[in-house]
């Protein structure tokens, strides 16, 4: 999975990255990396089974994380039945006070789950 790692310029000086790859053990390909003395943003590409945590040791450390847009919903096949609310791993998908479904995508880590267990092809795969 492709993760973006966004550093502000409060952060840039700080030894991030080497922290959480000595804490978390994980290990992950950094494709692309722009950083300067004002910030910047990194590029990698973490094992599947291992983003999730990842994102997370990320977020601990004040950095802001972003994830690929993964999935969407097509509102006009949604009917709510909550099948993909129930399945998914990092909810990332909520059901709202309208009992409507929402999907959070900084939360998404792409599993793809949802758009397996949708009856209706009312969620896919955003390529
Ligand atoms: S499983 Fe499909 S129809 Fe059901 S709430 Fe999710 S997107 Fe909508
Ligand atoms: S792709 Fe996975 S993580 Fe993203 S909303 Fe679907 S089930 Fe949740």
């Amino acid at each position: 999975m492709k993760i973006s790692i966004i550093f502000d310029t409060g952060r840039v000086g700080e030894a991030i990255t080497s922290k959480v790859i000595l804490e978390r053990k994980i290990p992950f390909n950094i494709l692309t990396a722009k950083i300067d003395a004002k910030g910047g943003e990194m590029l990698i590409e973490a094992p599947d089974d291992k983003a999730a945590e990842l994102i997370e040791a990320f977020k601990e450390k004040g950095v802001h994380v972003e994830t690929r847009k993964f999935v969407e919903i097509v509102p006009d096949k949604c009917i709510n039945c909550g099948q993909c609310y129930s399945i998914c791993p990092v909810d990332a998908i909520i059901y709202d006070e309208d009992y409507t479904i929402t999907l959070k995508q900084h939360d998404c880590i792409g599993c793809l789950q949802c758009v397996d267990s949708c009856p209706f092809g009312a969620i896919v795969k955003v390529s």
